[in-house]
């Protein structure tokens, strides 16, 4: 029924390839004499490890060493924690001389396991590099270490009434380091397009040590090959972003939100199309939530935000966010849009509602942003960011279920529910699926390869935002043809010959 992956074709390629990535098993683990050397680099505080003379407690390192979702289960024996990159590039280089594999890590609230150490490596913890550099207010770039919140960074250039050009429901975590390596897309992306876009200039550990200066601040500058753009979604894998410069949009005058019901998923298309023609360019974000999912939220606390009755039977509902320059002008168009779609013969819509104070508009994003939480409120979730023609996004939640339900596996001992939700306007669902009581084994492989197959079919991507990480390299080859896979291996080999750099991620094993 789907189409065929070439899999076997790209491991035999893989196989005789000349760029072959050394295998990270061949890395060395680290010494009480290493932890001797990383303790000339960095005062003591700075070095957590469960190695003598340290000896901390596993426990100590758990937060490094567990995902935010609890799925993946590191194996670092030390973390280290740089103030400068003078520090990180120290510490690069010894790592080389001593083939011992690192894991650069932000937030650690990525979702494909790639900030977490598979084998030996140490993770180089980027949280302590927390300073803003510096910020022009006229040409709205900030610059930063890479190790800086999210959600701080934006508390700061808020005083200069600028907004960061993304937001995602981890922005208390999150940093932006972590965020460039991931190239997170969220809740802007339809508006500020994407970070590919908006840095400007990034400072990078290369895999030898070398500090790659490209802080630049300019908008343009077309001299020779953009490298910056190669470590922007790489992972981790091609170097340690220390530094970043980003441009910051000025603060919309004017937010407003509409939040709708809709009988069924084929009115969004139409909806969206209607929605971009009223609103035209103050139109900042369109959502989808489907039923499973709305339920869960209001189940969690995060609602109502509808009248239940008007509501009815409801198949999914959209948020949608205006951005712009005149709080009457642009309430007024939100106004005018939902009375067209209530007054239409054939109504797209059951029922909506008009955010109409700053404590309404948070509330009607709070049940969009907070879907994530819930879902680890639920149990386990299987989380697929995937990227399939907007038509098919319900179509490919459908075919999850009830490949489950064939499977015997959807219901309290296996699946308990399966949900979309995701940035309609960038074409990226979200879909989940949660297992109440634990991952397992045989839920995994009835879920993947099937997915990754499906989105194959349809053309789409197996990771619109979150990225490759451990979870999904085998996966990649859904998405990424042989030769494309081919010249990732060669760019890898390039700066990461040795394979030091977050090993096991991104890449599939050779
Ligand atoms: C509640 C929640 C909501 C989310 N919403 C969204 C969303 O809307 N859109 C979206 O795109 N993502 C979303 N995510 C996932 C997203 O990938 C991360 O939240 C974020 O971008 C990762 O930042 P971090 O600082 O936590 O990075 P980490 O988790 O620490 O690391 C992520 C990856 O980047 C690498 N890395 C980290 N720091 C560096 C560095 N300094 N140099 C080189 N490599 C590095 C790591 O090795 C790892 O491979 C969400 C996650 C959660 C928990």
């Amino acid at each position: 029924m789907f189409s065929l992956v070439r899999g076997s074709v790209c491991a035999h390629l893989a196989r005789r390839h000349a760029h072959s990535i050394p295998s990270f098993t061949h890395l060395n683990a680290v010494t009480h004499d290493d932890l001797a050397h990383f303790a000339k680099i960095l005062p003591p505080n700075a070095i957590l490890s469960t190695l003598p003379p340290n000896l901390n407690s596993a426990d100590d390192l758990v937060p490094y060493n567990v995902d935010w979702m609890g799925k993946y289960h590191g194996q670092a024996t030390t973390v280290l924690r740089p103030r400068t990159t003078q520090q990180v590039s120290d510490i690069v280089k010894f790592c080389a001389s001593r083939r011992i594999g690192i894991v650069p890590q932000c937030g650690n609230t990525g979702l494909v396991g790639g900030s977490i150490s598979l084998q030996k490596e140490i993770v180089l913890s980027l949280g302590a590099m927390n300073s803003v550099r510096s910020f022009d207010p006229v040409s709205g770039v900030l610059a930063a270490d890479a190790g800086c919140i999210l959600e701080s960074l934006s508390d700061y250039i808020a005083r200069y009434n600028h907004i960061m050009p993304l937001d995602l429901g981890a922005k208390g975590s999150c940093q932006i380091g972590g965020n460039i390596s991931t190239n997170a897309g969220g809740l802007r992306f339809l508006r500020y397009g994407s970070l590919h876009g908006t840095v400007l200039g990034l400072e990078v550990v290369l895999p030898d040590g070398t500090v790659l200066d490209q802080l630049s601040t300019l908008r343009k500058d077309n001299t020779g090959y953009d490298l910056k753009q190669l470590f922007i979604g790489a992972e981790g894998t091609l170097g340690v972003i220390t530094g970043v410069s980003i441009l910051t949009p000025p603060a919309p005058r004017a937010s407003n939100n509409i939040f709708l019901a809709l009988p069924h998923f084929k009115n969004v298309l139409p909806l969206f199309q209607t929605v971009k023609r009223q609103l035209g360019e103050i139109l900042s974000a369109f959502e989808y939530i489907d039923r499973t999912a709305y339920d869960m939220g209001l189940e969690h606390g995060l609602g109502p935000i509808l009248n239940p009755d008007e509501v009815g039977d409801a198949q999914c509902f959209v948020l949608a966010e205006t951005s712009g320059g005149n709080h009457d002008h642009d309430s007024e168009k939100l106004n005018n849009l939902l009375e067209s779609l209530m007054s239409a013969d054939e109504p797209l819509i059951y029922t909506g509602t008009l955010s109409q104070s700053p404590g309404q508009f948070a509330s009607l994003w709070a049940l969009r942003e907070g879907l994530t939480e819930c879902l680890q409120k639920e149990g386990k979730p299987y989380k697929y960011d995937l990227s399939v023609p907007l038509a098919e996004f319900q179509n490919v939640v459908d075919a999850v279920r009830a490949r489950l339900i064939s499977k015997g596996l959807y219901g309290d001992h296996g699946i308990t529910k399966v949900m979309g939700y995701g940035h309609v306007g960038d074409g990226n669902l979200h879909l989940n699926a949660i297992a109440k009581y634990g991952y397992r084994p045989e839920l995994e492989a009835a879920l993947e390869p099937f997915i990754y197959e499906l989105v194959a079919s349809h053309k789409g991507s197996v990771s619109a935002e979150h990225g490759i990480g451990s979870m999904k390299t085998s996966a990649l080859r859904y998405s990424k043809n042989d030769v494309s896979i081919e010249w990732m291996r060669k760019i890898k080999h390039v700066f990461d010959p040795l394979n030091i750099m977050n090993p096991g991620k991104v890449l599939p094993s050779v």
